[in-house]
């Protein structure tokens, strides 16, 4: 896919347009972070930068805590030189946390705590970590609402998957003595009530343990509330992610009659069907092994270079 992202005739200059051309809602492990090293490559920093600084809305949509934004992404981007006025929302923890930050900085965290996990449930899997899981993982002390068990960095992929199913299994079974009902992709264990409230979702380099009221597409719907606030309306809207649940954003924005274009950046799962236009590396031209943060950064640099063209 070649032809320009910008419609004919839309010029996007440094003052911010009320109806920018294109408004990116990014899932942040995968396509932004790498999933190997955790960090942000520069130039993918410079790219969001541009693509903001010319009033295209970048706006973060992510399961993870707003410390690893403001660490990872915010920081990077005011040291590159984000201009004053540009402002970056970042929909944290799936919906449940939500800050917005300029070049002075984060403005103040919003957190919904109808959405959080009972502390006692994370701080009884804060203690199986501890006892039986630390080589492998480690308890993410900067969530808020969620409980978030991480691999650690330097544990082979592999090594971390095989053990992932046990602490999830084990995590699984403390919400039942905790009286949770909860679901795990086809598992389903629903409490007393035969309800459930919680879902475990692993990912390749984390378990996230949530309310099911959390979701990409709580992070869109929020997205699309923190535009409007601004009196922004996008013409269209790209969402990307490395994950089948980060569809969730496309198929929200597209049932609320949002334009838009969803960017698999792992597309090894296979490309479900559905009712709007899904990219991959391939649209650009790139290898089947363009992946990951390197996919995503390409789509931005696709971004940036059709703005300014
Ligand atoms: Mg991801």
């Amino acid at each position: 896919m070649t032809a320009p992202e910008f419609p004919a005739g839309t010029t996007p200059g440094a003052r911010l347009p009320s109806t920018p051309p294109l408004a990116l809602l990014l899932d942040v492990d995968g396509p932004v972070a790498s999933p190997v090293t955790r960090d942000v490559k520069p130039g993918i920093i410079a790219d969001l930068v541009a693509l903001a600084t010319a009033g295209i809305p970048v706006i973060f949509n992510t399961g993870r805590s707003d410390t690893f934004i403001r660490e990872q992404v915010m920081a990077p981007m005011i040291a590159a030189g984000m201009p004053a006025g540009t402002v970056i929302h970042a929909i944290c923890e799936k919906g449940a946390v939500w800050f917005s930050y300029t070049a002075a900085g984060p403005g103040p965290i919003h957190v919904d705590h109808d959405l959080a996990v009972p502390r006692s449930y994370g701080d009884d899997v804060r203690r199986l970590v501890a006892e039986d899981y630390a080589r492998h993982m480690f308890f993410d002390e900067t969530k808020r609402a969620m409980v978030s068990v991480e691999q650690h960095i330097e544990v082979p992929s592999a090594d971390y998957l095989a053990e992932q199913k046990l602490f999830d299994s084990d995590a699984m079974d403390l919400m039942t003595r905790h009286g949770m009902g909860v679901v795990r992709l086809e598992h389903h264990a629903p409490n007393s009530d035969d309800e459930v409230d919680y879902r475990v979702d692993p990912t390749i380099i984390s378990t996230d343990i949530e309310s099911v009221r959390l979701g990409k597409d709580l992070g869109a719907s929020r997205a699309v509330e923190l535009l409007a606030a601004q009196g922004i309306t996008p013409q269209a809207w790209r969402t990307v992610g490395d994950s089948r649940t980060d569809y969730a954003m496309a198929d929200w924005l597209h049932h609320n009659d949002h334009p838009v274009k969803h960017i698999d950046v792992r597309p090894a799962d296979g490309v479900p069907v559905k009712p709007y236009d899904v990219l991959t590396a391939a649209d650009l031209g790139l290898g089947e092994d363009v992946i990951h943060d390197d996919a995503g950064g390409a789509f931005l640099r696709s971004w940036r270079e059709a703005m300014v063209s």
